[in-house]
């Protein structure tokens, strides 16, 4: 998919007052500081759509961007930052709940994981939420420039092996790095694809 237009449109803390035009939308989501900002520049082909930050923790809302006139990009608040307060947290886990639990437009999300790490049991429980409620998610690996083919397939395993104690399948997932333009393609002609068969039926 050539991306053509990328708008930002709003953000809010409130799903509620989310983009009300029935287009598919795919969120973005992962810990503070895995490379969501920079992936999503990637994929769009901008130096800052969603800007890139020394500051995890710090942008708490739900960004829409309106992608070619036809999809929405939202880049979700990242998780598990251990500054921030109990109460953020749980304000934190209440509108992303909301988001997950209220957002007919959503197709998919994107959960993303630091390729370097062993998994880690925030992302795991936030994946094992997603599959209890029955919100379809792929798995994006970011910044594989940082390791070697071996490792990647290692930690891939990794994850492998712990998700398929719950789950009948891997999730779909994707190797990318933002660094090295790698996996954008494959993301892209994901959603594509996704937007084409909605389309048809
Ligand atoms: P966010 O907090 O999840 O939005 O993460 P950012 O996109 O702001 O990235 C966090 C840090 O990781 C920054 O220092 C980025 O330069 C770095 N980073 C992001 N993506 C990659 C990548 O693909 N490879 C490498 N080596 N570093 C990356």
């Amino acid at each position: 998919m050539e991306i053509k237009s990328a708008e930002f449109v709003m953000s809010n803390s409130d799903v509620a007052k989310c983009p009300k035009n029935l287009i598919p939308e795919y969120a973005f989501i992962g810990r503070s500081n895995v490379g969501k900002s920079s992936l999503i520049n990637m994929l769009t082909s901008r130096k800052s759509l969603a800007k890139t930050s020394g500051r995890p923790g710090k942008t708490q809302l739900i960004n829409h961007f309106l992608i070619n006139n036809s999809w929405y990009l939202v880049d979700l608040p990242g998780y598990g930052y251990a500054k921030v307060s109990k109460s953020a947290k749980k304000t934190f886990q209440k509108f992303i709940t909301q988001y997950f639990s209220f957002r007919e437009q959503l197709v998919s999300a994107f959960v993303l994981v630091d390729i370097r790490h062993k998994p880690q049991p925030i992302d795991l429980e936030f994946m094992q939420w997603l599959g209890e409620n029955g919100i379809p998610f792929s798995i994006i690996f970011t910044k594989a420039d940082k390791l070697r083919p071996k490792a990647i397939e290692n930690h891939i395993e990794d994850y492998k092996n712990i998700l398929l104690e719950t789950w009948e399948e891997m999730p779909n997932y994707f190797i990318t790095s933002s660094s090295k333009d790698i996996g954008k393609e494959n993301v892209l002609k994901y959603i594509d694809d996704l937007n084409n068969n909605m389309k048809i039926n």
